[in-house]
Parts: C-alpha cells; sequence; structure tokens
C-alpha cells in the first residue's frame, strides 16, 4: 500500500543518506506517475507491472525506487541519460505510460512561497511538499516500446563478442560487417585499456 509522503521521506533519507529538495521532488515525481497509471499497490501486488525510466542521475533519481520499487538490478529501473529532471512510468498491465517532467516554475514558486527561508535547500523542501502534483509537473501520457529482452524475466543463453570474447546478455550485441560485437568492440566503449 501506499505510505505518506513522511513515510517515504523517512525511507528516502536512509536510503541517501540525507533528505533534501531532489528527494521530496523524486517521490513525489513517483507518487504522481502511480497514481495517474491508477496503482494503489507499486511496491507490492503491482511490482511486476511497473517500470521506470529516469532521465537523471542526480538527488531525485534515488528517490524513484522508494516508491516504486523499480530498481536497476530488478530490471525495472532505466537510465536514459538525457540531463533532464524527468521520468517515464509504465504499466505494463495495461500497456501505458506516463512521462512526467519537474516544471522549472517550482524554484521560483519556492521563492515566492517562503521568502523568509534564505537556506535554498529548505524553501525547496517546503514547496515541493506543498505544491499539487500539476504546478510541480507536466504530465504526457507517451508510448513506449520495451521489448521482452528489456524486461525483468528475460532468459538467454550469452552470446560472445568476435573481438574481445566476453558474454553478452539480453540481446545488447551488435552485428558488424557480418560479427558478432558487443557494443564497446562496435565503437561504443567508454574506457581505454591501459
Ligand atoms: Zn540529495
Ligand atoms: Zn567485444
Amino acid at each position: 500500500m501506499l505510505k505518506t509522503l513522511a513515510g517515504y521521506e523517512a525511507l528516502a533519507e536512509q536510503a541517501h543518506s540525507h533528505l533534501c529538495a531532489g528527494q521530496i521532488l523524486g517521490l513525489r515525481m513517483a507518487l504522481y506517475g502511480v497514481k495517474l497509471l491508477g496503482l494503489e499497490d507499486p511496491a507490492g501486488a503491482d511490482r511486476k507491472r511497473l517500470v521506470a525510466f529516469i532521465e537523471i542521475d542526480r538527488c531525485a533519481t534515488d528517490a524513484i525506487p522508494i516508491v516504486t520499487g523499480c530498481r536497476l538490478g530488478k530490471r525495472a529501473l532505466k537510465f536514459r541519460d538525457f540531463g533532464k529532471v524527468a521520468a517515464t512510468f509504465g504499466d505494463l498491465k495495461e500497456n501505458r505510460a506516463v512521462r512526467l517532467v519537474a516544471r522549472d516554475s517550482s524554484k521560483q514558486r519556492a521563492r515566492e512561497l517562503y521568502p523568509e527561508i534564505e537556506n535554498k535547500n529548505q524553501q525547496q523542501m517546503r514547496t515541493y511538499r506543498k505544491l499539487p502534483d500539476e504546478e510541480l509537473f507536466d504530465a504526457q501520457w507517451v508510448r513506449v516500446s520495451v521489448g521482452p529482452e528489456d524486461l525483468p524475466g528475460y532468459k538467454s543463453a550469452p552470446v560472445h563478442c568476435a573481438q574481445c570474447g566476453e558474454g553478452i546478455n539480453f540481446k545488447r550485441e551488435v552485428v558488424r560487417d557480418g560479427r558478432v560485437l558487443c557494443r564497446a568492440c562496435a565503437g561504443e566503449r567508454y574506457y581505454e585499456a591501459l
């Protein structure tokens, strides 16, 4: 069952090692997402239905699994590094998804609402607790194509890269000139061997 915001804040503080405005924004974002999808027990009875795509790696990101139960290691949390305070919540059962973007205007609203609070983090924490969902986020229904290889429970034997020999799971291999390669050997390597 869903907890109160205060209940989630306590869990977020533990998981993230501090409570900050980003945590509260992330909790509110996840709560709004599951509300729009009509899920009442995202981390319990509905846990196999939900997938979250998060577009930034910042404080708010850590709050998403607290509400949704979606975790990277469970394959239910997907990171798309777009540098935006935005996330898409998808219900696999109903096959629908909603994308939420944090509105830039809420920082301005924080200054208007609590001019007496000097600490920006405190000012924003209060504001993110108080503002209605519609003022904090823009929401848009979207379609997300998620293949079976992207979902929890997908099983297949790993294939091996023709160049480096490392095993590749979940169909992440690419074919170049007839050779099966890992993404690193196909040119997406993010590291250099020393
Ligand atoms: Zn933080
Ligand atoms: Zn390789």
